[in-house]
């Protein structure tokens, strides 16, 4: 597909040893956004969500799109502190310290199908976290779809179990 020739490596960002994938420049052309957002709609159409999902803050690049070429809901999932109602939280762990995922309280509907979709799926620990949030919300998480897969991090090993699309691995 045209999005993996536009896919920028950027060494040692945030920190060294991480090799980051801007994906700004696939955004920025309409051809390669119209397919990446074509593609992942299409696979994940089969999951018949009722709502999509979006990981802060590029998951809502992908996942506010595909919701509307679904003709479904988009919900974000949030930093903490950063959405204004009611919330509930899922704390998760990472190398140094904790992060956290926040959704309104009443953002999923109980029972509601839910596909979960974010940019890059890497060690998977913000993947889990937002699946475990769907569930505290009373959701079914039925998929998770990513952009760009980093392979060689395994996060596919903390989804084991689960629907997992991705477009391009590495
Ligand atoms: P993880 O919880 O390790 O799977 O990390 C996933 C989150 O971190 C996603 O929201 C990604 O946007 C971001 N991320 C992790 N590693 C990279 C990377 N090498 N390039 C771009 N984004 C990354």
């Amino acid at each position: 597909m045209k999005a993996a020739t536009l896919i920028r490596d950027i060494p040692d960002f945030p920190q060294p040893g991480i090799m980051f994938k801007d994906i700004t420049p696939v955004l920025a052309d309409p051809v390669a956004f119209a397919e990446v957002i074509a593609a992942l709609s299409e696979d994940i159409k089969r999951l018949r969500p009722d709502v999509i999902v979006g990981i802060e803050s590029r998951g809502f690049l992908f996942g506010a799109p595909v919701a509307h070429e679904l003709g479904v809901g988009f919900v974000p999932f949030r930093k903490a502190g950063k959405l204004p109602y009611k919330t509930v939280t899922q704390e998760y762990a990472l190398e140094y310290g904790t992060a956290t995922v926040e959704a309104h309280v009443d953002a999923i509907k109980p029972g509601q199908r839910v596909v979960i979709v974010d940019d890059v799926l890497a060690t998977g620990g913000t993947a889990v976290a937002a699946g475990q949030l769907v569930e505290k919300l009373g959701g079914a998480t039925v998929g998770f779809a990513f952009f760009i897969e980093l392979a060689f991090l395994a996060g596919r090993s903390k989804l084991v179990g689960r629907d997992i699309t991705t477009l391009l691995s590495y």
